[in-house]
């Protein structure tokens, strides 16, 4: 008998969760049935023509120290074309000018205080405070703190606003206060608990590091842009994959038989031995809503943050240059509007190869910062513009805009978020094969999604193949 299953959300981890069950089913007949709201898949892995080359709208490139977008790619044949970033110099616009990261960063936390000193990003009085964590003494901390919590007590609130939180919450459009140090900085989490001074552990930490070149780059995409994964992904699915696109699922319910019924806004329906949910915490609090109340009001409690992506084109002459490095980070204690510029012509090189305009992509918005989205994309382009010749001294409006708005985008892993997705799990036997992927729960980059939909579809093909033999088992 043909066994059925539903993915819901054709993003990196619905994709992957897709693929991998046509991967391990061999030859066990087994319709896989792919829900998408939209009417393309992959997700936040957007890109779109910009000025005639292709320019992500969400993310440029995936690390390859999480191996499995890298994985991924190379099952799909498309190793021979990665592309990788210029490693260029990332700066802070901070007290006034743009200022370069200091050398010696662990995870964000400087450990060369010369090379701070000299950086300019702290104040005196913030450089003193952070020394003090040589003779201050050892803290009792909570079980999961946050990232403020840790970095704070050892070397102060300004280490922490102008320095560590651009870097750390950056990553996810978050607040030190709020961020769990253990899900964002696992490596900084540990040495926390190592000695007393937290520089003397990452210190150690930074020795036992392996260069970034021993282990090859620390970056990848692809010249057509980094959406070129999951269309390929997508691509080789074709004829095993039923793939219902413009298709909004709107909840999961359970049939007396122990079967799901997913019904859609548009009135179909379809009814299968096993779902995978892989949309955002926001919407599968509702898909599960009635399936199971506890999952959905836990999931009610992931906070998300809204991100804007201006994407501007400018004549080479408006560009003070060359560009050297990769951009700037914007400290939230700064009240500017940008919270990050990547000068994407200095990042890529085939884009500096394709085309004479400068592209920069500037981020606006950031966890409980919405001032980008009570404005038109015309007056925020006008506030970037201002941004951008006060930092950087751009003289000219761009020749090319795009503006791409990310609504709850940015799943927060607050303090107890890792207490919260085991408590999700265990309340999720309950319902056995409905299985949540995707950015909300174990790693928000593109490799944790890719896995994440792995290992649902893993867990999942166990289920059906234990409900299977259950099934055909000989009744005694
Ligand atoms: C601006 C930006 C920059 C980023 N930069 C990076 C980066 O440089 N590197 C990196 O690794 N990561 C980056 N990320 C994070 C990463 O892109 C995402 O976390 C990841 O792509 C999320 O994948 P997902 O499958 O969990 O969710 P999504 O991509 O959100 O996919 C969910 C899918 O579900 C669909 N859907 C929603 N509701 C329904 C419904 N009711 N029924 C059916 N379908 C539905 C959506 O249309 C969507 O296609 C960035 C994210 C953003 C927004």
């Amino acid at each position: 008998m043909t066994m059925r299953v539903a993915v819901i959300g054709g993003g990196m981890a619905g994709l992957s969760a897709a693929y991998t069950l046509l991967q391990v089913k061999g030859d066990v007949p087994l319709h896989v049935t792919l829900f998408e709201a939209d009417e393309r898949a992959g997700g936040k892995v957007k890109t779109t023509p910009f000025a005639g080359v292709p320019v992500d709208e969400g993310p440029d490139a995936f690390i390859t120290r999480q191996p499995w977008a890298m994985e991924l790619s190379r099952k799909l044949g498309l190793a021979d074309e990665f592309v990788v970033p210029d490693t260029g110099k990332t700066h802070l616009w901070t007290r006034g000018r743009l200022r370069s990261l200091p050398t010696g960063l662990v995870q964000g936390v400087p450990t060369d205080a010369v090379a701070v000193a000299k950086s300019g990003i702290l104040s005196l009085p913030g450089l003193l405070r952070a020394g003090l964590d040589l003779v201050l003494p050892a803290q009792a901390l909570p079980d999961d703190p946050t990232v403020a919590e840790v970095i704070g007590s050892r070397f102060g609130r300004e280490m922490v606003e102008r320095l560590v939180e651009p870097l750390v919450g950056g990553i996810f459009a978050g607040r030190a206060s709020h961020l769990s140090l253990a899900m964002t900085a696992p490596q900084l989490a540990q040495a926390a608990r190592q000695q007393r001074s937290l520089l003397y552990s990452l210190l150690q930490l930074r020795k036992q590091a392996q260069p970034a070149t021993a282990s090859g780059p620390a970056f990848l995409s692809f010249r057509q842009g980094l959406g070129y994964l999951p269309e390929r992904l997508f691509d080789a699915m074709k004829g095993e994959l039923d793939v219902r696109l413009n298709t909004r699922v709107q909840a999961v319910t359970r049939l007396e038989n122990g079967n799901y019924r997913v019904s859609c806004v548009d009135g179909s329906e379809v009814i299968v031995d096993g779902v995978i949910v892989a949309v955002p915490a926001w919407v599968a609090k509702e898909v599960v809503r009635a399936l199971t109340p506890a999952v959905a009001a836990e999931l009610a409690q992931i906070a998300y943050a809204s991100v804007i992506v201006a994407t501007l084109g400018y004549r080479p002459e408006a560009v003070p240059g060359p560009l050297q490095g990769n951009g700037f980070l914007v400290p939230r204690v700064d009240k500017r509007l940008m919270t990050a510029c990547t000068w994407m012509s200095s990042k890529w090189e085939h884009l500096r190869r394709a085309t004479d305009l400068v592209i920069v992509r500037c981020s606006v918005g950031r966890y409980l910062d919405e001032r980008g989205w009570h404005i038109s994309d015309k007056a925020l382009v006008a506030r970037l513009q201002r941004e951008l010749e006060a930092s950087m001294g751009v003289r000219e409006w761009p020749v090319e805009v795009r503006v791409s708005r990310w609504e709850r985008a940015f799943p927060q892993y607050d303090a107890g978020h890792r207490a919260r997705v085991v408590r999700i799990e265990r309340l999720l036997n309950e319902t056995p094969g409905v299985l949540l992927a995707g950015a909300a729960y174990h790693g928000a980059g593109v490799p944790a999604c890719v896995r994440d939909g792995e290992q649902a579809a893993l867990k999942l093909w166990q289920h059906l193949s234990s409900k299977q033999g259950a099934e055909t088992a000989p009744s005694r």
